[in-house]
């Protein structure tokens, strides 16, 4: 069956030296230090070992290949966001990653779809790079879950949401810069008890602050299954009605209601969670997204859920048609649909 991976990274080969050339800053290079291997380095610390289908366009394709998959959504590791940096930085990094993504695109337009990043600390800026990714035919930007830890309710980023409704730019809501990380460095726990809640934490302050209700054609999707926010909906649910006084203050509706208005993505590793993802926010909703090339992702591609004996019509909706209506906000298709040509070239390769 034809798929789509909604939920993928990728990276340049080579990055400039950022803190050189901004002067300050512990901004990611790469140390390419032995083949098809790199590190990527945070200022001096080292981050984490990236391989060449972290960069490389043919690897993956033919990694994908493997597990039946034509297109992948890109866009950059939220490391790279940078909302830290000097806004006119951060600009000028987001259009180097952006303009990497549009080449990748379109050489491969059969294959990568690309989500821009945008300098989200300044909304200003941030429009104007979102009207050049809409110019050059991006569908939709990739953000992180807090900016600065300031929530996606706060009022300095409503305008760039309007402006995305306006442009009919999609959203991936990725968590990053996970609250109390600084208590949590052993076990990996940023990763494995930071990132769900950091999900929850958007999903929550993009409802209770109104920013879907304002703008209800804004197309919204939440990584890793939106994190812990559907596990414990009774419990947020509740909250909301047994304390309105402080959950209900700038928005009435209780969040019960947003289910089935947004979208997920179905990295969940777990078939149980998936069935139950399924029912609470509907199966138009759930996408396949697999969080590759890195070790926390889903890397066999959806490969559990094929098992999951769900009906036709579902498994299609799930591997590529919830993912065009989130990207684009109707039924059309994707050129990486329409030829198999090129994959049984690829397969041919020795
Ligand atoms: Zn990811």
């Amino acid at each position: 069956m034809y798929k789509i991976d909604m939920h993928t990274h990728i990276l340049p080969e080579k990055l400039p030296d950022f803190a050189q050339k901004y002067g300050y800053g512990d901004f990611i290079h790469l140390e390419h230090h032995r083949p098809g291997f790199a590190r990527m380095m945070k200022g001096s610390t080292f981050f984490r070992e990236i391989e060449s289908n972290c960069w490389d366009p043919q690897v993956r394709i033919e990694e994908y290949l493997r597990f039946n998959t034509r297109v992948q959504v890109v866009c950059t590791v939220p490391v790279m966001f940078s909302y830290w940096a000097k806004p006119a930085d951060c600009l000028d990094l987001s259009r180097f990653l952006n303009d990497h993504l549009a080449a990748l695109a379109a050489e491969y337009p059969e294959h990568y779809i690309p989500l821009g990043t945008l300098p989200m600390q300044d909304a200003d800026i941030a429009i104007q790079e979102l009207q050049r990714l809409k110019a050059m035919g991006f569908p939709g930007i990739q953000i992180g879950s807090n900016i600065n830890q300031r929530n996606l309710s706060e009022p300095e980023f409503f305008p760039i949401f309007e402006a995305c409704e306006a442009l009919n730019m999609a959203i991936l809501v990725h968590p990053w810069e996970m609250m109390g990380q600084e208590y949590m460095t052993k076990y990996w726990l940023p990763w494995l008890v930071g990132m769900p809640a950091e999900t929850c934490r958007a999903i929550c302050s993009l409802i209770f602050g109104g920013v879907m209700e304002r703008l209800p054609n804004l197309r919204f999707c939440f990584a890793h299954a939106g994190g812990s926010f559907i596990p414990t909906i009774g419990r947020i649910q509740h909250g909301f009605e047994c304390r309105p006084d402080l959950v209900a203050v700038d928005n009435p509706k209780p969040p019960r209601h947003y289910l089935g208005k947004f979208w997920v993505d179905s990295a969940t590793h777990d078939a149980q969670l998936l069935r139950y993802v399924l029912e609470v926010i509907g199966e138009d909703k759930v996408c396949l997204g697999t969080d590759y090339p890195f070790p926390l992702g889903d890397l066999e591609i959806g490969a559990f859920i094929e098992g999951m004996e769900l009906p036709p019509q579902t498994l299609e909706k799930i591997f590529y048609r919830n993912t065009l209506q989130w990207l684009y906000g109707d039924d059309r298709t994707h050129p990486g649909a329409l030829s198999t040509e090129a994959d049984s070239k690829l397969r041919a390769r020795p």
